[in-house]
């Protein structure tokens, strides 16, 4: 089976088993979809959903968080760990949106990237599921399943993107990332790969190596 092919029938057998797969951290816009995203490096999505509550309650938007004093902002986000370094991303990125893009969060990588505390994998979040462009969103699911799939050869998460993009349509590209993260999390997890109850098990070269 071709590379091509074989990632149509994976992100097929995934959109199968996870219909309704969308993004399982929880906010009301873009600005708040950035932030969630930059607390959960390194933590995990319910800690972050755990926590954003409070946080939104007290900076809703761009234009308050970029107000906000650092130790207040430390203070609500101290459980999602490296919280000094994310309160202060929190503070400059929103000051950024404020002051540079008209109080919008941007809709390019390029200017996405410019954000402070913004990287590759946060940026495909927001494009692929706020401006519907598509987006490769590699985290430590999609890698180490990208790579049992035979998709890629890579470990360099960027390098994963840039081998992997040109595989999935642009349209599936949001979709087959959240649901590649719950298949992480139910069948080919990191601990174990359990391919006897693997719906993608046929066309896995992991499993068949001649594949
Ligand atoms: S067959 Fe095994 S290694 Fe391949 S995707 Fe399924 S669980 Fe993962």
């Amino acid at each position: 089976m071709q590379k091509k092919d074989r990632a149509i029938a994976f992100a097929q057998v995934l959109e199968n088993l996870y219909p309704d797969a969308i993004c399982s951290l929880e906010y009301k816009d873009p600005f708040q979809l950035l932030c969630a995203v930059q607390l959960s490096a390194q933590c995990t999505d319910a800690r972050v959903n755990m926590v954003t509550p409070d946080l939104f309650a007290a900076y809703p938007d761009a234009l308050s968080m970029s107000k906000a004093e650092l130790g207040d902002v430390e203070r609500l986000i101290k459980s999602c760990g490296f919280y000094h370094n994310k309160a202060k991303n929190l503070i400059q990125c929103a000051n950024q949106i404020v002051n540079e893009y008209n109080n919008t969060v941007p809709d390019s990588m390029e200017e996405l990237l410019k954000l402070a505390g913004v990287g590759r994998k946060t940026a495909n979040l927001i494009l692929g599921d706020v401006y519907k462009k598509g987006g490769m969103v590699i985290d430590t699911h999609a890698k180490r399943i990208l790579y049992r799939m035979g998709l890629t050869t890579k470990q360099d998460p960027t390098q994963v993107e840039m081998e992997t993009s040109p595989l999935i349509p642009i349209h599936m590209q949001s979709d087959f990332c959240h649901r590649i993260v719950l298949f992480g999390r139910d069948i080919c997890t990191a601990r174990k790969a359990y391919c006897d109850r693997c719906p993608a098990e046929e066309f896995c070269p992991k499993r068949n190596p001649k594949k």
